[in-house]
C-alpha cells in the first residue's frame, strides 16, 4: 500500500523539483550575465572620461613649475588617484572579455631569455629598485603574446617590490628544465601564510586588508594574471613563507 503511493507521488514531485531547480538556475544564469555586462558598460563609461582627467592633471603637472609645493602635490596625488583608478577599470575589463570568452592571444614565437632582458630594462626605468636577475645562455623559446606576457611579468614584478623592503633584492632566474622554460620572480619580502597561498589568485582577495591597503591594490591582479599565463598554455605556481619571502614560478613550454 504505502510503498506503491510514494512511488505513485515521487515522479511528478521529482519532475517539479527539477523544474523549479531549472528555472532558478536560468534566473540566476541571466542575473549574472546581467552583472557582468554591467559592469562592462560601466568601466568602459568610466574609463574615456578617466584617461582626459589624467592626461589633463600630467599636462598641468608639467607646466607647473611655478606652482607652490602643496599645489605640486595635491596634483601628483589626483594624477596617481586617477591612473590608480583606470589601472582597476582595465583589469574589469579584462576580466568582463574573460568571462565572455572574449579574450584573444596573439600568440607568436619569443626567444625567453631576451624577452625578460627587454622587461627588466623596462621595469628599471621607472623604478628605484634593482632587479636581479640570471639568464641562461642557451636560447629558449616559447609561443605566447609578448603583450599579455610583459603584463603577467611586471605584475610579479610590482608585487615583489610592493610587498617587501627597498633594500631587500628581488631576482628572476629563467632556466630550461627539460621540455620546460621556467621563470621564477623570487623577493625576500613579508610572504605569504600557506593557508592563504591558494586565495591569492582568486578576484578580489588580499592576504590581510589591515597589512595591504597601504600597499593600494585592488587583489585583482594575479587573478588576472593565472588567467592569462593559463590561456596561453602555461602554469603558475607560487610558494612562501611568511616572513622570509615568495617565489612565483612560470612555465611554459619550450618550443
Ligand atoms: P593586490 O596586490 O592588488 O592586492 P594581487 O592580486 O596582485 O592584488 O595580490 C593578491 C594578494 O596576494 C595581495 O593583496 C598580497 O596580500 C598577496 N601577494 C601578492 N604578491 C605577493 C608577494 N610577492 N609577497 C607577499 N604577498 C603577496
Amino acid at each position: 500500500g504505502e510503498t506503491r503511493i510514494a512511488l505513485n507521488h515521487a515522479p511528478t514531485e521529482v519532475q517539479q523539483l527539477a523544474e523549479r531547480f531549472d528555472e532558478m538556475l536560468t534566473r540566476l544564469y541571466a542575473a549574472w550575465e546581467q552583472q557582468r555586462q554591467f559592469v562592462s558598460n560601466v568601466s568602459h563609461e568610466l574609463r574615456t572620461p578617466l584617461t582626459i582627467v589624467s592626461g589633463y592633471l600630467q599636462s598641468v603637472q608639467r607646466r607647473g613649475k611655478n606652482l607652490s609645493e602643496p599645489q605640486q602635490e595635491a596634483l601628483a596625488i589626483a594624477s596617481n588617484e586617477a591612473d590608480r583608478t583606470i589601472q582597476l577599470l582595465e583589469d574589469l575589463l579584462t576580466l568582463a572579455r574573460v568571462d565572455n570568452g572574449q579574450m584573444q592571444f596573439q600568440l607568436e614565437t619569443i626567444s625567453f631569455p631576451s624577452f625578460i632582458e627587454q622587461i627588466i630594462e623596462l621595469f628599471q626605468q621607472c623604478h628605484d629598485r634593482a632587479i636581479h636577475y640570471h639568464l641562461p645562455t642557451e636560447e629558449i623559446k616559447i609561443c605566447a603574446d609578448s603583450n599579455r606576457l610583459k603584463q603577467v611579468i611586471l605584475n610579479l614584478l610590482d608585487n615583489a617590490i610592493k610587498y617587501s623592503e627597498p633594500e631587500q633584492p628581488v631576482t628572476m632566474t629563467l632556466e630550461r628544465k627539460k621540455q620546460l622554460g621556467v621563470l621564477s620572480v623570487r623577493d625576500r619580502g613579508i610572504g605569504i601564510p600557506l593557508a592563504q597561498q591558494t586565495r591569492i589568485f582568486e578576484r578580489f582577495y588580499r592576504v590581510d586588508d589591515a597589512r595591504s591597503c597601504s600597499t593600494g591594490g585592488t587583489g585583482l591582479g594575479l587573478s588576472i594574471v593565472k588567467t592569462l599565463v593559463e590561456g596561453m598554455g602555461g602554469n603558475i605556481k607560487v610558494s612562501s613563507r611568511p616572513r622570509e619571502g615568495t617565489i612565483f614560478t612560470l612555465t611554459f613550454a619550450t618550443m
